[in-house]
């Protein structure tokens, strides 16, 4: 089930699509799609990136909807980031999602910046604004990674604020550093066989593939 590899805090189902840790493949392409030095890298890891996310929703479309139901709009996580008004910055992974059929042909609910800050460890009810009206839709929320999950966390609480259900956050990369602690180090051995790689199980119970 998502939640293994994804949390238990009473929010909609958090499903990576793999975990990673600093210093591996996925953890640097998670990166430098955003802040590679080249225009090349990121368009790059970008690409690479999308044609993740797209075989996932094509191999394992039936395990995200028994586990979650349907959704019929996508919403991204906006960045956190301060000094750029929403809307004004696409982020780079916009470009990711719109490179994805499966997501860009849906209906995309805005996600504005709020009055606050999600903080990197803890969520803010007013990081973010949904633009509505929602009431009764269910939308995906997508990201590229979970780290803590503050931002996501804000964003589920903007949607759900405007009335929308959020079916699932499905995030790229569950990063999570193992070095960090002992039982991190234990955490990360039992569930790394979890991770998803085109071919691969999926984290959701009962999935077909493989
Ligand atoms: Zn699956």
């Amino acid at each position: 089930m998502g939640a293994r590899l994804g949390t238990d805090d009473g929010g909609p189902p958090v499903v990576p699509l793999a975990l990673c840790r600093p210093g591996d493949e996925l953890h640097s392409a998670l990166r430098r799609y955003k802040d590679g030095p080249a225009v090349t890298a990121r368009r790059h890891f970008a690409c690479l990136l999308a044609e993740m996310l797209a075989a996932f929703l094509q191999e394992h479309r039936s395990c995200l909807h028994s586990a979650v139901g349907t959704w019929e709009a996508v919403a991204v996580v906006p960045s956190s980031r301060r000094g750029s008004e929403a809307g004004a910055c696409p982020r780079p992974f916009d470009a990711v999602v719109a490179g994805v059929d499966a997501l860009a042909t849906l209906p995309r609910v805005a996600l504005g910046r709020g009055s606050s800050v999600a903080g990197h460890l803890h969520p803010a009810a007013d990081a973010f604004v949904a633009g509505g009206p929602l009431v009764g839709t269910r939308v995906l929320l997508v990201d590229d990674t979970w780290v803590t999950g503050a931002r996501a966390r804000s964003a589920v609480t903007a949607l759900s604020a405007a009335g929308a259900a959020v079916a699932a956050v499905l995030v790229i990369g569950r990063c999570v550093d193992p070095s960090a602690s002992p039982d991190r180090a234990r955490w990360w051995e039992v569930q790394r066989a979890a991770t998803t790689a085109p071919g691969d199980r999926c984290c959701l119970a009962g999935c077909p593939v493989g």
